[in-house]
């Protein structure tokens, strides 16, 4: 294998690890990355809370209506029990029944309207519940593909990493010294195919003296344009 040909090797490869590497941090981030779960989660949470609130307030009417009916009775069962003959206190007892009869209205309208709301709380949190387990299932499921997919990544970049190693290693100090510099200034492709007499990543096509040294020539030619070293497939 050429120098040429080697160098270009270690430039696919270099390649292929810059991307590999680009996804590995990508998939980093798509894991810490749980906006929606969160989301669900405090949905639920905030219908809960709800829920709660409103079981206490229909609690509380049960009870407040429960204190009235009592009251209620005691004063029915005091006004019939034959004892009260003042025709005053009779006919206050007869009012002050009448008076929690009707606030006993007021409050069972305002229980329906209660339980009504808890019931819409219920099934809030239901639908938040459920939408919960579903978004938790799906990042579940979608973690461990990325898990996986890093997984392989990982092993794919450490086999790379040692090839590159390797071909490195065969290559003349000076030489890989002379690419690094020309790497670093272009982007990563210091190496560049040459097609129909053109470089393809610059694109201009080059003179005859520059196609001549690379048909003759096993060392480096630069592309006449942008500089980087040509190399004939
Ligand atoms: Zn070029």
């Amino acid at each position: 294998m050429s120098d040429v040909l080697a160098l270009y090797r270690i430039q696919q490869l270099e390649l292929e690890i810059i991307a590999q590497t680009k996804r590995i941090k990508a998939i980093d981030l798509l894991l810490k990355d749980n906006a929606g779960l969160h989301e669900a989660e405090a949905a639920f949470e905030s219908a809960k809370v709800a829920f709660d609130e409103a079981i206490k307030r229909a609690n509380e009417m049960n009870l407040e209506i429960a204190t009235l009916i009592d009251k209620k009775q005691n004063s029915e069962t005091r006004l019939y029990s034959g004892e009260v003959t003042n025709p005053k206190e009779m006919q206050d007892l007869q009012m002050e029944i009448e008076s929690l009869t009707r606030r006993n209205e007021v409050l069972d309208d305002e229980l329906l309207r209660i339980i009504s709301d808890r019931d819409a709380c219920q099934a809030t949190l239901n639908e938040c519940e459920t939408a919960l387990n579903e978004i938790g299932e799906e990042r579940k499921e979608e973690n461990k593909n990325l898990l996986n997919e890093k997984k392989s990544l990982n092993s794919t970049v450490k086999t790379q990493l040692a090839q590159r190693k390797t071909a490195v290693k065969e290559l003349p100090v000076e030489l890989f010294k002379t690419y690094n510099v020309l790497r670093t200034k272009k982007s990563n492709r210091a190496v560049s195919v040459l097609k129909d007499d053109a470089c393809t990543i610059c694109g201009i096509e080059q003179n005859s003296t520059v196609i001549t040294a690379i048909n003759r020539s096993s060392g480096l030619v630069n592309c006449q344009s942008c500089g980087r070293i040509l190399i004939k497939l």
